[in-house]
């Protein structure tokens, strides 16, 4: 495959004097790898502002400018539960053992990202150490560190990582403090390629985090509180990109909750009414958001549908989740959408969300119903996942719904909406438990990940790991937890802390 990058910073030349050299690896293809911000962020950072040779590596990488034996730090970015059975398979592919305690020599390997932040015990054994939290300022710390210490024994050099906030190492830590980094800066796609998933995309991060905190919601409890991109470091970065593409990507948990987000959309529909030929896109767009300015641009910009999550049917849910969103809201958007130049919106929900009853579920039918009479014409499909309890969320106590039954009712949710001609598409209910297991999991599921990973990483794969090492896996997706039990992700300190999740837990749980 031809590869073609036009880089939008001065990349540092190689260091020819420089003998320390470091992967920046991502569990994925080249093409997912370069649509993806934070990876590309992290490499640009270390890049520009140090004096390492970095290089980056994907699942598809053939030829490397280094080799193996040449590499100090390899470092991983970790954002899906189950990207552990890639990263194996890029560590075997370099001949590096596993687990930590096997690896003797160079290179230190590390993970960051959303998962690891969450709960990296899981994973203990396999990295050396993590990055806790926004990685932007301690990567280069870290790698600072290790470059002058190279030459030390590793353990050396993990004590003195250690001592950082922010840095786990599973050796020497004890509690590890979360990094929350001050957005003053606008962080964008520092490497345009032709080969990117998002072909040629510049992303721009506009927000970080989202405070209307949503009790299942890891994007919004890991990230609090809500940071916002300033409006001038917006608008010039819009028009630096705009220099090199003209597909422009905003991107955000929640970014219609910047302040200034009506008046970015404005600033890119007068452009497209100047004939200024631009494609946007929005990564999501709440209900309440919804108004005729921003449906405009999109529709200008060549958008043609949105999603809207609404996660559940029933405003009762609505308000135990959270998301008091009202049909009235609901209903009002779509006619925004409808009249203002959409041809259509995908609605996103989950089910199994704790309290949920098949009232619940009959009021998504009810729902669609409503919107499919009142939109004659208009393009409407559902999508769903199922609840999956994550680390450091009001729900993270809550057990998921058993797989039979949540089987039963995504049976249930595509018979109804096919009946009325609306598309359907549910997440994989075995998927979705898995992920639970590895989300509420602790350092005993070790083995049991590596038996996966060697199995072919299947759904079986899983379930025969289990069998061999007499996991109790139905523990960790099911079982309502006790707030008195330590959690294995309580040492990570996270805002707003341990006892506001539990008062927002009883909160949620009985609002009606
Ligand atoms: S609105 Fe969306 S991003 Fe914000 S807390 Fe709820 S689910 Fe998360």
């Amino acid at each position: 495959m031809k590869i073609t990058e036009q880089y939008l910073y001065n990349p540092k030349n190689i260091d020819k004097n420089s003998n320390f050299a470091m992967w920046m690896a991502f569990p994925g293809t080249y093409s997912f790898s370069m649509s993806s911000l934070g990876y590309l962020w992290m490499y640009k950072t270390i890049d520009s502002q140090t004096d390492v040779n970095i290089e980056r590596i994907c699942l598809d990488t053939e030829k490397t400018r280094y080799n193996i034996s040449e590499v100090k730090l390899f470092g991983f970015s970790f954002s899906f539960d189950t990207d552990f059975l890639t990263i194996f398979s890029m560590l075997e592919k370099y001949n590096l053992p596993l687990k930590a305690a096997e690896r003797e020599k160079f290179p230190l390997i590390f993970a960051g990202g959303p998962v690891v932040t969450a709960n990296p015990e899981p994973y203990k054994d396999f990295f050396d150490f993590f990055i806790i939290g926004d990685g932007e300022d301690i990567n280069i710390q870290a790698v600072k560190i290790c470059k002058e210490n190279q030459g030390k024994p590793k353990k050396n050099i993990l004590k003195l990582l250690s001592e950082i906030e922010g840095i786990y190492v599973p050796e020497f830590s004890k509690n590890v403090q979360k990094l929350t980094k001050k957005l003053d800066e606008c962080i964008y796609t520092p490497i345009l390629s032709e080969n990117a998933f998002f072909k040629n995309t510049f992303i721009i991060e506009m927000a970080r985090g989202c405070f209307n905190r949503c009790g299942f919601c890891l994007a919004s409890y890991l990230n609090l509180p809500l940071r916002c991109t300033p409006y001038n470091e917006l608008i010039q970065t819009i028009d630096f990109g705009l220099n090199h593409t003209n597909k422009i990507a905003l991107l955000g948990a929640q970014i219609s909750a910047h302040p200034q987000f009506h008046d970015v959309c404005k600033y890119i529909y007068d452009k497209i009414q100047n004939d200024e030929k631009i494609e946007m896109s929005l990564s999501s767009l709440r209900v309440d958001a919804v108004t005729p300015d921003v449906i405009k641009t999109l529709a200008a910009a060549g958008q043609k549908n949105s999603t809207l999550a609404i996660e559940a049917g029933s405003e009762r849910l609505r308000k135990v989740i959270n998301k008091n969103l009202s049909e009235e809201q609901i209903f009002n958007a779509v006619k925004i959408a409808r009249e203002n130049g959409l041809k259509g919106l995908k609605f996103y929900g989950m089910i199994g969300l704790p309290t949920e009853t098949q009232e619940d579920l009959q009021a998504i039918i009810e729902l669609a119903k409503k919107i499919k009479k009142e939109n004659k014409g208009f393009d409407i499909s559902f999508g769903f996942s199922s609840f999956v309890p994550k680390p450091h969320t009001p729900f993270q106590w809550c057990g998921r719904e058993n797989t039979k039954s949540l089987e039963n009712k995504s049976a249930f949710l595509k018979k109804e909406l096919h009946k009325i001609g609306i598309t359907c598409h549910v997440s994989s209910i075995k998927w979705d438990y898995w992920q639970a297991v590895l989300s509420r999991g602790d350092s005993s599921l070790s083995d049991f990940i590596v038996e996966t990973y060697k199995l072919g990483g299947k759904l079986g794969s899983f379930k025969a790991a289990a069998k061999k090492y007499n996991i109790n896996t139905d523990y960790f997706a099911y079982e309502n937890l006790s707030y008195e039990n330590e959690l294995p992700w309580d040492f990570i300190q996270v805002q707003p802390g341990k006892e506001f999740l539990i008062k927002e837990n009883q909160r949620l749980l009985t609002a009606t």
